[in-house]
């Protein structure tokens, strides 16, 4: 018989955490909780196999599996001595998600399921707190109403603020028993109304309730934005977990926290978390009640009136500090972790590795592998390449001058300025005009998700530093402040007031989420100082990796940052970028517009000073490193005039009219300029521009090389051939060229030619390209491009349906297509190779940053990928990874 069902208690537990796969991150590891002694309420997991069965047989269940799961009740049952649906001792569960990948808050949660008017009674008995059970029982029909029924939340919290202003009550904690009471009967009566059924009272069929939604609820549109936006593959399933209730709701000696064992927002190794007297899990979350710090420091830091859990319950206090530590010993690794406590007993309901910064990820494996829990490879593998881009950006000049005008929790650090948005689509859809913005929320839940990632931050009026905002934000790179609580929003009217100021939709502010800060307008920022960790994660990554990383870049000052962040070399100078500052850009536009070779000539002879300029100062940067100089590839309709513009300079210059302008314009102008002429085509053409081109080449080489005695490693390269008789063709005119300077030049740099592998073509008969070429590099904007026939500049309009209907996993221009555009690139290596063993390979497309791509590279075998100076840590740490995973 299939094994459907994993149970768990009492120190003993079918899974254990290897188990992920079928138990969920959750199962997995409530199992191995047990098998390590510590207090866990018990319970069953249904596995991950019983969602593909779900899906696959029209939303059914296997037939063995009612059977099991009553074993597992009835197991239950006998240890903790109670009863599911019982009049005594009553036994009540919460039905929990957990997938592979921790998807906090996502999917549906039931808590104190086998509540119904019979077992409310016996629950007022056994904890002798009628209050309790009634108020136990408003929350199940509420949750369950939510996630099971359907019927909408707010309706319940209509209700529950109606039957507080009616009786005086400011807090869900004011109610009395008869207002629980009470409540019970209105939220039945509502959904009488609303499905013409009663609340279900049988508590088995309450359980396959509880558990249909929550397999439904893999499947909910927030899940799978949270599953696209994390690249978890729709086919993992979720796991269902059942586990007896434990109450933080008691009474005054009982709470409910979250905690994390060290600092996820700086990583720093001190306890940080937050608990709620007398409070049921969600009540922390949810930031409905501002939670307190768990420790005497945190309150100290929090100037908090509170007191901290350390001082309440010291006994319970030091229980929590030990789990801690053997968590994490365990795991060897910072853990997130739900506790509660009944009656001061400890039970903890979860644990998993928690969702942290980019600077506490690199922190914490830092100080992991210090602390020899951890080797370097493994710190390596758990940091996400793409992440260390936010450590990257700017902050907050501290010297600019900000009006502050209020200050709430700071959430997740990094500052952050945009319009004022009150809604997530809001969100969503400004930034889709190219605003940036601020969401500002009373307080987040997992259906804002998709308008948190869309702003550049996140401001909230309630919550605390484990809140959903908080949490959230902090995994996504945002930043945050959180529990601004002077913050009154008013949605319908589109207003947020502070104290006596009003702002409006779209109003600029400045959150800064490292102080908690929320400033008015916007602030000056500077660009950030790179940390220690971070210093040491780039050391072991370049340790570690095979690939060299170049970059993409043509300006001293980008070549200058891409320095910083360790450029081993540029892989590509393109040129025609150097032209398009404003004066530069008339005389490149007088070249293109000349008629003759003379006429050109002359223009060419204006923008040579500028390039040799350029050359001497990138190759003083980069020090002897490589540098690729990628001769002009101007797709035309870059550069071209455009008629209705003040073109005066440009008559002026040419000495054309504006007729005669117009009418050079109107002939230039290609039908499809991105395979018109450019690239080497304009070179067989207009043999004069690369040769202008490649004398400041050579002069700011010979200069450099005499001035500082390290000559530059030049690298000239070719755009976009189809066959080795160009190359060959261009290559001669650079070589004699070269040859003639070199007998008057005696400080003459030698370099190499090479060439882009651009189309597929190129691609096929690259054995026989590779003959002539001392390196390639595979341009994969046009790769991608000429290979799907799909233009690079247009893909945006049609390339999201492709993916929403799953033609296609990834857009190929961003990750490299590794069955096609990847195929086509693999023909080229190993053919180039035969003919030309001492070839250089690398790839310069916008795929050289992008982590898969890295990875594609690596097992290819090139020297080196190229991406733009942001995306060097990125690709570092991603070469390292490649190769840590090849081992
Ligand atoms: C490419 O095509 O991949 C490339 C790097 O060249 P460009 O983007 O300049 O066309
Ligand atoms: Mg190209």
């Amino acid at each position: 018989m299939h094994k459907w069902v994993y149970k768990f208690g009492f120190g003993e537990a079918d899974g254990n955490a290897s188990m992920r796969d079928k138990l969920g991150g959750k199962g997995a590891n409530l199992a191995e909780m047990n098998k390590l002694g510590i207090s866990v309420p018990p319970g069953f997991t249904i596995s991950t196999d019983v969602c593909d069965y779900y899906y696959e047989n029209n939303k059914t269940y296997p037939e063995e599996l009612k059977e099991q799961v009553n074993l597992a009740i009835n197991d239950i049952e006998e240890k903790l001595k109670t009863n599911f649906g019982g009049s005594d001792n009553p036994l009540l569960v919460s039905v929990r998600s957990g997938s592979r990948a921790s998807m906090p808050g996502m999917m549906d949660t039931v808590l104190n399921l086998g509540l119904n008017d019979k077992t409310v009674l016996a629950l007022a008995k056994a904890s002798d707190d009628e209050r309790f059970a009634y108020d136990s029982y408003r929350r199940f029909i509420q949750m369950y109403s939510d996630i099971v029924l359907e019927i909408p939340h707010e309706d319940f919290e209509e209700i529950l603020e109606e039957e507080k202003i009616s009786n005086n009550c400011i807090l869900d904690t004011d109610l009395q028993t008869e207002n629980m009471k009470n409540l019970v009967e209105r939220y039945k009566e509502h959904i009488l109304n609303k499905t013409n059924n009663t609340f279900p009272q049988d508590p088995i069929a309450q359980l396959w309730g509880a558990i249909s939604a929550v397999f439904n609820s893999w499947k909910n549109q927030r899940a799978v934005t949270y599953r696209k936006l994390n690249d978890i593959p729709d086919s993992w399933g979720t796991a269902v977990n059942i586990q007896s209730m434990v109450f933080g709701n008691m009474g005054n000696d009982c709470c409910t926290g979250v905690a994390f064992t060290r600092n996820p927002s700086n990583g720093f190794s001190e306890i940080y978390g937050e608990f709620l007297i007398n409070a049921q899990g969600e009540d922390v979350v949810a930031g409905i009640r501002t939670p307190q710090p768990l420790s005497k420091k945190e309150v100290l830091k929090a100037n908090s009136k509170e007191k901290s859990l350390e001082e309440l319950m010291p006994e319970i206090f030091d229980q929590l500090l030990a789990v801690f530590k053997k968590l994490e010993a365990h795991y060897k690794d910072m853990q997130d972790i739900e506790f509660t406590i009944q009656k001061n007993k400890l039970w903890i309901l979860q644990t998993r590795s928690g969702k942290r910064t980019t600077s506490a990820a690199l922190k914490i494996a830092v100080d992991l592998v210090n602390e020899k829990l951890i080797s370097k490879k493994e710190a390596l593998i758990r940091i996400k390449p793409e992440t260390l881009e936010h450590l990257l950006h700017p902050a907050l000049d501290p010297k600019a001058n900000k009006k502050v005008i209020t200050k709430g929790l700071p959430a997740s650090p990094g500052a952050a300025s945009g319009e004022i948005v009150f809604t997530a689509d809001e969100a969503e859809s400004l930034s889709k005009e190219g605003h940036a913005v601020i969401l500002v929320r009373s307080e987040t839940s997992p259906e804002d998700i998709h308008g948190m990632h869309a702003a550049k931050g996140i401001l909230t009026a309630r919550g605390g530093m484990t809140s959903h905002a908080a949490v959230v934000a902090r995994g996504m790179g945002r930043p945050c402040v959180s529990g601004a609580s002077e913050i009154f929003i008013d949605e319908k009217n589109k207003i947020m007031k502070i104290n006596n100021n009003t702002y409006k939709y779209k109003d600029t502010i400045t959150i800064n989420g490292s102080t908690g800060e929320v400033i008015e307008g916007a602030v000056e920022t500077v660009q950030p100082k790179l940390s220690e960790n971070f210093n040491t994660i780039m050391k072991w990554s370049e340790e570690l990796k095979k690939l060299n990383i170049r970059t993409n870049a043509e300006t001293p000052e980008d070549v200058l940052i891409a320095k910083k962040f360790g450029a081993e070399g540029i892989g590509l100078c393109r040129t025609e970028h150097m032209f398009f500052d404003a004066n530069r850009i008339l005389f490149m536009r007088e070249m293109i517009l000349s008629k003759s070779i003379s006429e050109r000539k002359k223009a060419l002879a204006k923008l040579e000073p500028f390039q040799k300029e350029d050359f001497k100062k990138i190759f003083t940067i980069m020090h002897g490193l490589p540098v690729t100089i990628r001769l002009l590839d101007p797709p035309l309709h870059e550069f071209l005039p455009k008629i209705d513009e003040d073109n005066t300079q440009l008559l002026e210059l040419t000495g054309l009219s504006s007729s005669e302008l117009e009418s050079r314009i109107e002939q230039l102008e290609e039908l499809n300029p991105m395979l018109g002429h450019r690239g080497s085509r304009l070179a067989i053409t207009f043999p004069e521009i690369y040769e202008m081109q490649c004398k400041a080449i050579f002069e700011a080489a010979s200069e450099v090389y005499k001035k500082t005695s390290i000559p530059p490693k030049v690298e000239i390269m070719i755009p976009l051939i189809f066959s080795k008789q160009e190359l060959d063709i261009i290559k001669k005119s650079i070589i004699d060229l070269a040859n003639q300077i070199k007998k008057t030049d005696k400080n003459f740099v030698d370099f190499l030619i090479g060439t882009m592998i651009e189309l597929p073509r190129a691609a096929l008969v690259a054995d026989k390209i590779a003959v002539s070429a001392d390196f390639f590099s595979f341009g994969t904007n046009d790769l991608t491009q000429t290979t799907y026939g799909i233009s690079r500049d247009d893909s945006g309009r049609f390339l999201d349906s492709y993916i929403e209907k799953q033609i296609l996993d990834t857009d190929p221009f961003v990750s490299i297509d590794e069955s096609g555009v990847g195929k086509l690139i693999e023909i080229a290596t190993s053919s180039a190779k035969k003919t030309n063993p001492e070839i250089k390979l690398g790839i310069c497309g916008e795929h050289g940053g992008d982590p898969k791509s890295v990875l594609f590279c690596h097992k290819q075998k090139l020297d080196y990928v190229s991406c733009s100076p942001f995306r060097i840590p990125i690709a570092k740490l991603a070469a390292a990874q490649a190769a840590i995973n090849e081992t």
